[in-house]
């Protein structure tokens, strides 16, 4: 199966589909899933393993996709509008352990979407003649409070969001870092990495229930117009959507699920209503998508990414994760 084609449209959430490959450690039948087409995939029905369900989608990848190919044919384009002045934003949706870390962040061996970003980014920079202002923020948002990332964590009650006279909702007191080159970007990313590892520690839970937001936003004029034009990129890996209000009895816990649970609810309603033309979009029903709200839907472009695992352990979260996932679009 060739590469599916570049699937984004303005005004629209384009919802695209990974299938990891089978883990090592774990056992694995090679049929649960298949991708029948650059668009569609046929899992096994886990309550009747002799039947599949088919899921459509804009594109769909399997496990032999590269990092590279899924960057070329669906991310590249997106960042070029950013160039463009527009907003663009990716999400990776999907339960803990189905590669939503590895497919916007990756590890040194197989650079993710945001390694890869920065790097287009940032070799514009250095092209540009004019103005080029690269400009780094990065959060967690757990539990519906907002933990700055680039700053110490403390276990207050976070950022408020605000908004500035134009109605445009942003989080008040956030770092933003300037970037000048492709090693500084890789540094302090890094210790933001670590630091929302730690900041799970304080907060006694963990970092897959809470959404990472890394924003880029950009300010630029060409040589000969004084005209500044901004941009602005947002990559955002999604907290882990299992539900976990069954199996814990531990009374956070169950709290953290419903917060979780209802953000990531929300912006399946905001996509969803996006993508059917409704007048009233819900971006205030939670934090996350209310400072979003700026760059999803008008002239901004975006994808969600739903990751899946094939192994049969995971079937009854991938139909919950696909059937979330084919009515957003
Ligand atoms: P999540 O962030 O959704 O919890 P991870 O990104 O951490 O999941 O992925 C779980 C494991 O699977 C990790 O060890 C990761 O390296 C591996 N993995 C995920 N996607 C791929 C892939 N496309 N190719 C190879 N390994 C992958
Ligand atoms: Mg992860």
């Amino acid at each position: 199966i060739k590469s599916p084609a570049m699937t984004i449209t303005e005004n629209k959430v384009a919802v695209i589909c990974r299938v990891r490959p089978a883990l090592n450690s774990s056992p694995h039948s090679p049929d649960s899933i298949t991708v029948a087409s650059q668009t569609t995939i046929n899992v096994a029905n886990h309550r009747d393993p002799t039947k599949q369900i088919q899921y459509s989608f804009d594109a769909c990848y399997g496990s032999k996709a590269t990092q590279e190919e899924i960057y070329s044919s669906q991310v590249s384009e997106l960042v070029q509008s950013v160039f463009d002045g527009h907003s663009a934003t990716v999400f990776c949706y999907g339960v803990t352990g189905a590669g939503k870390t590895f497919t916007i962040q990756g590890n040194d061996s197989h650079l993710g979407i945001i390694p890869r970003a920065l790097n287009q980014i940032l070799k514009k920079k250095n092209s540009s003649k004019g103005l080029f202002e690269v400009k780094m923020s990065y959060y967690e948002v757990f539990k519906e409070n907002i933990y700055d990332l680039l700053r110490e964590v403390d276990c207050g009650p976070g950022l408020p969001i605000r908004e500035d006279s134009n109605r445009k909702t942003y989080v008040a007191g956030l770092r933003e870092e300037l970037l000048s080159s492709f090693d500084q970007f890789k540094k302090s990313y890094s210790v933001a990495v670590k630091r929302r590892r730690t900041a799970s520690t304080k907060l006694n839970t963990n970092s897959s229930r809470s959404h990472a937001v890394l924003v880029i936003k950009l300010a630029m004029s060409s040589a000969s117009n004084s005209a500044v034009i901004y941009g602005q990129l947002n990559l955002i890996d999604l907290a882990g959507s299992e539900d976990n209000r069954k199996t814990d009895n531990n009374r956070e816990r169950m709290k953290e699920s419903t917060a979780i649970n209802q953000s990531l609810f929300v912006l399946g309603k905001v996509i969803e209503a996006l993508n059917s033309g409704a007048k009233r979009i819900p971006y205030r029903d939670s934090k996350m998508t209310r400072i979003l709200q700026n760059s999803l839907g008008g002239e901004s472009k975006s994808m969600m990414i739903v990751n899946i695992a094939p192994e049969e352990s995971f079937l009854p979260e991938t139909h919950k994760t696909l059937n979330y996932a084919t009515k957003t679009k």
